[in-house]
């Protein structure tokens, strides 16, 4: 049944609003109008669903639609029935979480005809009852959305889709409209043959993303690094994605500590606090989610500036799913990620109890990841030949590597010669194997082929195997070799390759980034290291210790409550020069405190900085999270909602006086708290006055154990701590 022009349009607008396609949309709906398979490579946001939801709303019958996200099948189903000219029963969807009361209203409006369009999830498809009766109506087509689900090779691979054909035949025969925002040519292959559409007109967009930035940086101190850049983007929303809950957890206090306004999001938090912190993110209450990739699926945040990858991504996929998640506004999009080849070691670590197949494909992905990072072509021809897509200009202008050009050579030589030993073996090999021939560098698989032998073996033997691994990589991106799809990683010639191989002609080569080892993640801290204590400039630490002074008389209170020691030391290293930098950059200083008492010292300093034309370190202080505390942001939050100490203790499984060392490390860090709440329920209010007034009049630092030594006897040691604690928060910090 095809379906004219003008009614196509007309559906647009009646149905959707809208005046025109995007896109490929037309095209794709014309031809599955006209009875024929599609396979539709869109990136997210391209336009996908309505190159169904069109097509079911004119076409005679149901159309079934199979996805794999139940949370977003309702929205759309919602979406539909909002429709002006639809009814109610116009789009139903099927799923575990209908009662039986809902099912039999779905199976009588598909019976009665009016459904156009039923969401099933995959695993409701393969029940008989829904067989039997989806054989009953007919079927328009099939839509198989998230379609990289069928792959193994794809980042999200589900069992279940690999049954959708065979069930297809049990219905009934109708045309297919396989559906992806991701696919290499390896998952789009897997896709068409296991559907059996290999006669699919395949209909792709472009996957680039001209807006979005992409950087790759040694991992190298990268909390610090982190904070510094988000403090250079303040006020901008940003995502990080962190492999582990735990190192999401310690990551978003790292953030909160330091004074930027980030939450934690993971699978292992209940759902209600990860639907608030993502409600937060959201309505910009928070610059920051910090978020393992269990965030970002049907997120639709258009003006999210950064997405930061703290460790690498399992594979390329998952990378561009995640970095797509910036700009989606079209406006600027930062995407930075951490490497170091320890990541990846451990992500291999992490495969090891795996089935062996799943392993085999795991690893040969986390190579691709490897030779991308590493790698010193421009990223967005990478990542989109990664995706078999050609990007020709020769520099894209926002990827780290078309900014910092290295030195290329003329590696027509060192091609040809790759060519001419995969020409000259019998059978294919991955490109590990070949790299390491031409580099003489023998192991048990190349002893074992006898390859070790070959005249070509160490051909190349005044580079490295990871050098010719890169002049391999790049005879992909030129086309000269590809990676055969059947058996995925062997490498073989192109025609072009060989053609190149009889009339070598000039081609520019790179060799590959070096990048640090990385650090070892036994994460006591590498922020730890960068607070370490100790000398600063003794002179002005000095005067700064007499402005103390003074400023102390003039607002009659102890030196020490208005900075202490530590915060002086700290501007004897970094010299702040205004007072954001003082609270930021010194230990123990509050914004607030650093308004109240900061700017004569922030003079001074300038003043001395001048005079004796130091030059300032471009560097800060993190704060960094104390060792095992895996709960500070948490606890402020409580507090704020003002609990009652013993159950935030109870709560974090710890000891009261556990929660009070917790909440005396907050606020030596400058952080306020208010337990007033608590105090007057639970203190007399004549001992709160007494101690406090200790504190003001009698304390000579704002040590705990001088204090307790003091007041011991008098009080109780959770009465002086809790005082100490206001005393600190209303009058220090
Ligand atoms: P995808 O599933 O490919 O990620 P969607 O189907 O969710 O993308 O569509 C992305 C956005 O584009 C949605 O906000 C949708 O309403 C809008 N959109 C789709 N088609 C058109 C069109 N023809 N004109 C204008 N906006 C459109
Ligand atoms: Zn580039």
């Amino acid at each position: 049944m095809a379906v004219d022009t003008a009614t196509l349009h007309d559906k647009l607008k009646t149905f959707f609003g809208y005046d025109a396609f995007k896109g490929d949309q037309e095209r794709i709906i014309r031809h599955l109008t006209s009875g024929g398979n599609a396979f539709v490579l869109m990136p997210t946001g391209g336009g996908k669903s309505l190159c169904y939801q069109l097509p079911a709303l004119v076409m005679e019958g149901t159309a079934i639609v199979i996805s794999p996200l139940i949370a977003l099948m309702k929205n759309q189903v919602d979406a539909i029935r909002g429709f002006e000219s639809g009814e109610d029963g116009i789009a139903h969807f099927l799923n575990s979480s209908l009662s039986r009361i809902q099912i039999q209203e779905v199976q009588d409006d598909l019976l009665r005809g009016v459904t156009k369009l039923l969401y099933v999830a995959p695993e409701s498809l393969t029940k008989e009852e829904n067989i039997a009766l989806l054989k009953e109506i007919k079927i328009s087509f099939y839509a198989v959305d998230e379609a990289h689900c069928i792959s193994e090779w794809g980042h999200d691979f589900r069992p279940e889709y690999r049954k959708i054909r065979s069930i297809i035949d049990q219905i009934q025969p109708a045309p297919v409209i396989a559906l992806t925002a991701t696919a290499t040519p390896k998952v789009q292959s897997d896709i068409l043959k296991n559907l059996r559409i290999q006669d699919a007109v395949v209909f792709r967009s472009s996957f680039n993303r001209p807006n979005l930035y992409y950087e790759v940086r040694d991992k190298v101190e990268p909390e610090k690094d982190i904070i510094r850049y988000i403090r250079q983007n303040a006020g901008k929303s940003g995502i990080i994605y962190c492999l582990s809950r735990k190192k999401v957890e310690e990551m978003a206090q790292m953030l909160a500590i330091n004074g930027i306004k980030a939450l934690p999001y993971h699978a292992g938090l209940d759902a209600k606090t990860r639907a608030e912190n993502q409600d937060k993110f959201l309505m910009e209450e928070i610059d920051v989610i910090v978020a393992t990739i269990a965030f970002g699926m049907g997120i639709d945040k258009p003006d999210v500036r950064f997405v930061i990858h703290y460790d690498i991504p399992k594979s390329i996929e998952g990378y561009y799913q995640e970095t797509g998640r910036a700009g989606r506004d079209g406006k600027e999009g930062h995407c930075i990620t951490y490497y170091s080849y320890k990541d990846i070691q451990k992500l291999e670590k992490f495969m090891q109890g795996k089935p062996v197949a799943e392993q085999e494909i795991g690893k040969q992905l986390l190579k691709e990841t490897v030779a991308y990072a590493e790698s010193s072509q421009c990223r967005r021809k990478l990542l989109l030949n990664y995706f078999g897509e050609d990007y020709t200009q020769d520099n894209c202008g926002a990827c780290d590597n078309c900014l910092h050009p290295k030195a290329r050579f003329d590696g027509r030589e060192e091609m040809s010669l790759v060519i001419e030993l995969i020409e000259s073996l019998k059978e294919h090999f991955k490109l590990e194997h070949l790299a390491s021939i031409l580099a003489g560098v023998s192991n048990a698989l190349i002893k074992s082929y006898k390859h070790d032998e070959l005249p070509l073996f160490g051909a190349g033997k005044d580079h490295s195997v990871r050098f010719w691994a890169a002049v391999i990589h790049q005879g992909i991106i030129l086309h000269y070799l590809d990676k055969d799809i059947e058996n995925y990683g062997l490498i073989y010639a192109t025609d072009e390759g060989l053609e190149f191989y009889l009339n070598p002609h000039e081609v520019m080569l790179v060799e590959d980034r070096t990048f640090s080892e990385g650090e070892d993640e036994d994460d006591e801290d590498s922020a730890a290291a960068v607070n370490g204590g100790g000398g600063g400039d003794p002179v002005l630490l000095s005067m700064l210790k007499d402005l103390r002074k003074d400023v102390a008389r003039k607002y009659r209170v102890q030196p020490w409550m208005v900075f202490a020691d530590p915060a002086l030391e700290d501007m004897t290293i970094v010299y702040p020069l205004s007072l954001k930098e003082l609270s930021e950059k010194c230990q123990g200083v509050g914004e607030g405190k650093a308004r109240k008492y900061g700017q004569p010292f922030v003079d001074l300093i300038a003043k001395y900085v001048e005079e004796n034309e130091i030059e300032r370190p471009d560097d800060f202080v993190v704060k960094s999270v104390a060792a095992r505390s895996g709960n500070k942001v948490a606890i402020i939050q409580a507090i704020d909602r003002k609990l009652p100490l013993e159950d935030i203790a109870s709560s974090k499984g710890l000891e009261m006086s556990d929660l009070l060392t917790e909440i005396e490390s907050i606020v030596a860090t400058g952080t306020r708290v208010n337990l007033n709440y608590y105090i007057e329920e639970e203190l007399d209010p004549d001992v709160v006055q007494e101690i406090f007034t200790w504190f003001k009049e009698e304390a000579t630092s704002d040590s705990l154990s001088d204090a307790m030594k003091a007041l011991e006897g008098d009080y109780e040691e959770k009465e002086i701590r809790l005082v100490r604690i206001k005393f600190l928060c209303e009058v220090v910090n």
